[in-house]
């Protein structure tokens, strides 16, 4: 029997960040998968990042993972979303050929070094005395492991729906993971049911081009990876266009043949992804709704069109589809389908992905309760660090909602469980204007470098980056001017005696950074990147200072650790409701007890007692 130390299950998004992460570890990791297409397959729409997710991709990076180099590789359209906005809130955002990122993701596997890509499906995991040992695959080889990673995404008994037909299916042209599912028993795991859907795909050669508004990429394109820095594949524009009455009314007249309202489907699906049944139900004023079409690729004519995902019959889907202007004689290559899935509740794992009483497994990506491949890849990353460090005999890593928008997803999945499938966004980081995507790096490369998940290619880039940084904030902080000198230069600010570092000028709106440039000359020296760093930081300066005193606070509360075997049930003074939610999350620290939905402050003061009465 092959014997690895860490086995990760299915080459998706969050499969492939765990192999890669455990492998770059120093743990003998095998990344096991249906098939080669799997690996780095876009199951739905073919583009990486935006709100909130962008960040995580970031933060990928910076721990040294593969999303944002694959992306960079693959992407044929950079759009840097919420320009106008505050750069906290920015999401970078890029489509992809798909072929190409396939082809990136293989390739970057194939140079991984200590790991094996192995084809077949999992049928069963095994193991001892509640101990991962293993898995065993549907031709019944065995393959022994220490720690297994599952990240089998949609598959665990998958039924995909087009209308009034349903099948057993991961997704499209995937049989679903049933026998897994079924093994999983043996580990007494709570499961619920979630759907997602995607819209039909279309052959572009069909759509009337010419009529449409078209979107070019921007023109100074904003790269995931802080190793690059420009795009690598030719870039493209996409087409504009929207929904009419006529393609409502065909939608209100078919409602119960679609899956998703005829009753077919029970799962919850993404409620900020909806199918454009939803959004005609929900949103019944709206005359139209805009829809991108988004080439998949540069050598492909498939076009996604971003905004119609749904469950209605395929013959329904080709009246919407040529109702709407500029895909009149549209050819649909593969109907939209919604796809109904098994989760995990992720309150059954901690903060390392692993799940509580069985040793050894961890879990990530959808089959966690999530939607999206940033969402998943973030996942897997932690998955890959922890499951290696297990095996190491290391104390597993922890993020924290303080540092990172991988911890608030961490947290807040494994404390708060999910109702519907989660994904990531600004507003769920309470400290986002510290936790911005450009200094991803700036707050975890350090940790990659520190436990051994960074390459030397990644620390070099980093610390020479960083004394860049460095060199020119502490030029910007010591030249200082009196409102005299400023006024002298032409710029209009208060006589109030106070003097003003160049560093806290790049943070005021109304002076331009060219004004600044003038006033230090010396800073022309650094790249547009480190000034852009420097504006943010300065800009956001008086409010982080503040977020850094309340990030304290919580990291205190944080570092109040619960122990593991407390009996909730024996704890007098809390409600029955209490107890049993307390029992199922098992928190580990007092911050994730007080997260907990219906806590109380007496019901913390209670575990604190208790908890200072075992230390
Ligand atoms: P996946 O990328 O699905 O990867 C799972 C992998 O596990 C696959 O490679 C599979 O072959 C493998 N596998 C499964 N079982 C086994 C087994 N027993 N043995 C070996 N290998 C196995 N995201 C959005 O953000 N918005 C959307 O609107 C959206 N719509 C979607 C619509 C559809 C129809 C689908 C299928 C997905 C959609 N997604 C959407 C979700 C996005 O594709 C996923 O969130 C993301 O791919 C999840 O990554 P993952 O790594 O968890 O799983």
């Amino acid at each position: 029997m092959k014997q690895f130390d860490v086995i990760v299950i299915g080459a998706g998004h969050a499969g492939l960040e765990a192999a890669c992460a455990s492998a770059r570890m120093g743990a003998e990791t095998a990344l096991i998968t249906m098939r080669q297409a799997d690996v780095g397959a876009l199951s739905c729409n073919p583009a990486i990042g935006g709100l909130g997710k962008g960040h995580l991709v970031r933060e990928i990076d910076a721990l040294d993972g593969v999303m944002g180099v694959l992306a960079d590789r693959a992407g044929i359209q950079f759009r840097l979303l919420n320009r106008r906005k505050g750069p906290a809130v920015q999401g970078p955002r890029a489509q992809m050929d798909r072929a190409l990122y396939r082809i990136a993701a293989n390739d970057v596997i194939s140079r991984q070094k200590n790991l094996s890509l192995v084809y077949g499906e999992v049928a069963a995991l095994t193991s001892e005395s509640g101990r991962i040992t293993g898995v065993e695959l549907a031709d019944s080889t065995l393959i022994g492991a220490k720690a297994v990673i599952l990240t089998t995404g949609t598959f665990l008994n998958g039924v995909i729906h087009i209308g009034q037909v349903s099948r057993a299916a991961g997704r499209w042209g995937d049989t679903p993971s049933n026998r897994l599912a079924e093994s999983l028993n043996q580990f007494q795991i709570s499961f619920g049911r979630l759907k997602t859907g995607t819209p039909p795909r279309l052959n572009g050669k069909t759509i009337d081009w010419a009529k449409l508004e078209m979107q070019p990429g921007d023109d100074d394109p904003v790269m995931f990876s802080y190793l690059n820095d420009v795009p690598q594949a030719a870039q493209i524009s996409c087409g504009i266009t929207h929904t009419n009455e006529r393609t409502h009314q065909i939608i209100r007249d078919n409602l119960d043949k679609s899956a998703m309202y005829g009753g077919k489907i029970s799962g919850r699906g993404p409620r900020y992804c909806p199918s454009i049944e939803d959004k005609v139900v929900r949103f019944e004023t709206k005359t139209s709704h805009q829809i991108f079409l988004e080439p998949e690729g540069l050598d492909d004519d498939t076009v996604y069109p971003n905004g119609i995902s749904t469950s209605l019959p395929a013959e329904v889907q080709v009246d919407y589809v040529r109702s709407i202007y500029g895909l009149e004689n549209a050819e649909i290559t593969q109907p939209g389908y919604a796809v109904e899935y098994d989760f995990v509740d992720p309150r059954s794992l901690d903060a390392s992905m692993k799940l509580r009483g069985a040793e050894g497994l961890y879990l990530a990506g959808q089959i966690n309760g999530t939607t999206g491949y940033e969402e998943a890849a973030a996942q897997g990353l932690v998955a890959g660090i922890n499951a290696a460090r297990q095996v190491q005999g290391m104390e597993s890593v922890h993020f924290s909602r303080t540092n990172s928008y991988i911890g608030v997803m961490v947290d807040d999945l494994t404390t708060r469980g999910v109702t519907e499938p989660y994904r990531m966004f600004t507003s769920r980081a309470e400290f986002r204007l510290s936790l911005r995507a450009d200094n991803a790096d700036q707050r975890l490369t350090p940790l990659a470098i520190r436990i051994g998940l960074a390459s030397d290619k990644r620390k070099q880039a980093f610390e020479e980056r960083q004394s860049r940084y460095d060199e020119a904030r502490a030029i910007a902080e010591s030249c200082v001017f009196s409102p005299t000198e400023l006024s002298r230069a032409g710029l209009q600010v208060r006589m109030d005696g106070q003097k003003r570092s160049a560093f806290s000028l790049l943070g005021l709106n109304s002076i331009d950074r060219e004004t600044v440039l003038s006033l230090v000359p010396d800073l022309n020296e650094y790249s547009a990147d480190t000034l852009k760093q420097l504006e943010n930081d300065a800009l956001y300066a008086q409010y982080t200072d503040r977020q850094a005193q309340d990030a304290e606070a919580l990291r205190a509360d944080e570092s109040i650790e619960i122990p593991e075997d407390l009996e909730y049930s024996e704890i007098s003074g809390l409600s029955a409701e209490l107890r049993d939610k307390l029992t199922a999350a098992k928190p580990r620290t007092l911050a994730a007890a007080a997260k907990i939905e219906g806590i109380t402050p007496a019901a913390l003061s209670l575990i604190v007692a208790i908890t200072r009465m075992k230390n």
